[in-house]
């Protein structure tokens, strides 16, 4: 059976050139070859992270390094403030649970954006707070915060600022080092196009401050470990990955930063329009471009919405998660995606609608899309 083509918000579709670069012999990571790989991997990846800021290297999936966020930047007396407004927000508060770190809570409703002066607000109500969780992208929503806006808020109060860019980063602007972003943290296998198996965190002078005097337990996710072993890293890395990022990072560098962020967003602006025009309703209040949500048109069954594109078209998108699951489709635009991808998952979007009895004029998704384009 074909493969699936994935328009979801990762794992994504990985370029054969990366592929291919995975399936290299393995060099041996204690070796010099290693170190210069790494080396040229580091200084291609700050520039799509957009900081001069150390990066430490994790064999994990995102999680992990925001796992490691928590137990090196956190002390057991610390209080924290969590933004949760989906899937992942809800897990900086589950990890903060975990390593029993006092935390504040603001919750949204899933699909809402933070409003920063909120943050402010409670800033102002929990001065004791010296730390802030936050999502770049919240993917479970396919929603944006206004991080720069937010930015402004944390740097003047000394608010350590750590961002799950997980989703976000390369594709939704993000200025760690203009904005003040302590810590941001990424994985391989979203707009980074790499297979999942790596975790990435970008940490700041500010942020190595906290480091020296963090308490809490940790082993594998040693901040000054992974720090003195920069380029062979403290344990075995996911060597074959690495050296698929490093193609993967290729590619996005012959393509330019500015020019993956702006087909990104050209794709998930099409998506809006085309998605509108079919009378479909968009789920986040600020939506960005790793994904667009939408709203399962009542009477419909995702299911079914989800298993005709899969049968039809061999087109896998995503469902919602939790409370979610059944309300939400989300359409991703990350990874090895072209404009004909782009046209193919409406199209297959609207014959599967129609099939399923769900009353639209055919085309009149892709013809905004292609309006969009034509404007562009
Ligand atoms: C995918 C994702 C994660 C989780 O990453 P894993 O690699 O599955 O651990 C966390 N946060 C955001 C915003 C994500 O999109």
């Amino acid at each position: 059976m074909k493969p699936e083509f994935l328009f979801v918000p990762g794992p994504v579709n990985v370029p054969r050139r990366v592929a291919l670069a995975e399936a290299r012999d393995v060099i041996y990571h204690r070796g010099e070859e290693f170190a210069e790989l790494l080396k040229s991997v580091d200084a291609k990846l700050k520039r799509v992270f957009r900081t001069e800021n150390t990066i430490l290297y994790f064999t994990s999936s995102g999680t992990g390094a925001m796992e490691a966020c928590v137990a090196n930047l956190l002390n057991s007396n610390d209080e924290v403030l969590v933004i949760e407004g989906g899937k992942f927000g809800q897990r900086w508060r589950e990890l903060c649970q975990a390593f029993h770190v006092k935390h504040h809570v603001i919750t949204l409703d899933w699909g809402r954006a933070i409003h920063p002066q909120q943050i402010a607000e409670a800033l102002d109500k929990h001065p004791t707070i010296s730390a802030l969780f936050i999502q770049l992208s919240e993917t479970s929503t396919g929603t944006v915060y206004d991080l720069e806006s937010i930015a402004k808020i944390t740097d003047k109060r000394d608010i350590l600022f750590i961002v799950d860019a997980i989703s976000g980063l390369g594709v939704v602007p993000l200025e760690p080092d203009k904005w003040g972003v302590d810590c941001v943290i990424a994985g391989s296998q979203k707009s980074l196009m790499v297979p999942p198996g790596l975790a990435f965190v970008s940490v700041s002078e500010r942020a190595w401050q906290r480091v020296a005097k963090s308490d809490l337990p940790k082993y594998y996710w040693d901040f000054n470990a992974a720090k003195k072993n920069l380029y062979f890293t403290p344990f075995t890395p996911a060597i074959s990955l690495i050296m698929a990022l490093d193609e993967a990072l290729n590619i996005i560098l012959e393509e330019g930063v500015e020019n993956l962020l702006a087909h990104t967003e050209l794709y998930a602006r099409a998506t809006r329009a085309a998605v509108t025009a079919m009378g479909l309703k968009l789920f986040s209040e600020r939506p960005g471009a790793v994904c667009t949500a939408i709203s399962v048109p009542v009477g419909l069954n995702s299911k079914e919405i989800l298993e005709g594109l899969r049968r039809d078209f061999g087109i896998k998108i995503s469902g919602g998660q939790d409370h979610l699951k059944g309300k939400i489709l989300r359409i991703g635009h990350i990874g090895d995606i072209g404009p004909k991808d782009l046209f193919g998952v409406i199209a297959a979007l609207e014959l599967t609608l129609h099939k399923l009895g769900y009353k639209l004029e055919l085309g009149v998704g892709v013809r905004a899309a292609m309006e969009v384009f034509a404007e562009s």
